[in-house]
C-alpha cells in the first residue's frame, strides 16, 4: 500500500531551514592572543603514535598540541578528557550541533554535560583549503563515531583487535594503570582528524574517501583546560577503502606539545564549567 502524498507536500518541503544553534552569542576565542602566545612557545614533549595503535598524552591548560601527518596519509581518532576527571570528556554530538559536521580553525571541542565548556580550540589547520567537495565531503569530522570491533562483529562476525576503539582502550589503560574493562567505558566518540567524510545525498549514508592529508600537514589545538588526550592511528590508513582490518597502508602520527611563555597569556584563564544550576525543575 503506497501512502498518498499530501497536496501541499512541495510547500512543506520548500520551508527554509533555521539554524538550530546560532553561535553569535558563543564566547569567541581570542585567536590573536593564542597566536601571539604560540609564536614564543617551545616544544616540551612529543609522542609518536604507531600505525594501528594509540598513545595517550597530557597537555596542561594554556599549552598547545599539534597532530602531524608523517610518512604517509593517515587518519587519527582523537579522544579528550579533563586531566583530573575522566567524566568530563569530549562531546562530539554537541560540538557538531554548535560548529557543524567538520571542524577547522576557530572551532572548539566542547565537553560533556554538566560541564559543557571548551576543552580545546583549533588554532591552525593546514587542510582548511579543502572546504566541502562536490560529494558533500569535508575534513576533520564529528559525524563518525570511531571504528570498533563490535560493529564489525555485527556485520560480518569478525574478531578484529586494532580498531580505534580498542587502540584507545589499550592506550588509556596503559597510561592510567587501569584494566581494559575499567578503561573501555571512558572511550568516546572522536574527532576524526584528517578523515574525509560526509553523507551521501541520495541515501543519507555515512561515507568516507581518501584523505587529502599529506606528510607535513597538521591540526593544532590550544588546551583550554588541563587535558588528557589519546590518539589512534586508524587501521584504515587514509580511509580510502576500509577501516577494520590489516589490509590498508598505515602510517604513524606525531603529537607534539608546546609551552608558551606564561606572560604571553596574562589575563587568560581556563573557562568555568557551565552555569546551569542543575535543579532540573525541582
Ligand atoms: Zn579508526
Amino acid at each position: 500500500m503506497s501512502r498518498s502524498v499530501p497536496s501541499d507536500a512541495e510547500a512543506r518541503r520548500a520551508i527554509a531551514p533555521v539554524i538550530c544553534y546560532p553561535t553569535e552569542t558563543l564566547p569567541q576565542p581570542d585567536l590573536g592572543l593564542y597566536r601571539a602566545a604560540r609564536a614564543g612557545a617551545r616544544r616540551i614533549a612529543e609522542t609518536l603514535v604507531p600505525p594501528r595503535d594509540a598513545r595517550a598524552f597530557s597537555v596542561p591548560a594554556g599549552h598547545f598540541f599539534r597532530i602531524t601527518s608523517v610518512e604517509g596519509p593517515q587518519v587519527g581518532d582523537l579522544n579528550l578528557w579533563a586531566a583530573d576527571d575522566l567524566a568530563e570528556r569530549f562531546y562530539s554530538g554537541k560540538t557538531r550541533a554548535l560548529h557543524g559536521t567538520h571542524l577547522s580553525t576557530g572551532d572548539r571541542l566542547w565537553s560533556a554535560f554538566p560541564h559543557l565548556r571548551p576543552m580545546a580550540t583549533i588554532v591552525d589547520d593546514t587542510l582548511d583549503w579543502y572546504g566541502i567537495d562536490s560529494f558533500g565531503g569535508g575534513v576533520h569530522d564529528v559525524i563518525g563515531t570511531r571504528c570498533d570491533p563490535y560493529t564489525g562483529n555485527l556485520l560480518s562476525g569478525s574478531q578484529y583487535h586494532h580498531c580505534c576503539h580498542s587502540n584507545l582502550t589499550r592506550a588509556l589503560a596503559d597510561h592510567l594503570g587501569l584494566t581494559l574493562a575499567e578503561a573501555e567505558p571512558h572511550v568516546h566518540d572522536v574527532l576524526n582528524v584528517f578523515m574525509c567524510t560526509g553523507f551521501t545525498r541520495d541515501t543519507g549514508q555515512y561515507f568516507m574517501k581518501a584523505s587529502p592529508v599529506r606528510p607535513g600537514d597538521h591540526l593544532e589545538f590550544f588546551a583550554e583546560i588541563d587535558l588528557l588526550g589519546a590518539l589512534s592511528a586508524c587501521p584504515g590508513g587514509d580511509c580510502s577503502a576500509e577501516h577494520s582490518s590489516d589490509t590498508s597502508a598505515c602510517h604513524p602520527l606525531l603529537v607534539e606539545v608546546f609551552a608558551p611563555d606564561p606572560v604571553a597569556l596574562s589575563g587568560w584563564a581556563p573557562p568555568a564549567p557551565n552555569g546551569y544550576d542543575r535543579s532540573h525543575g525541582r
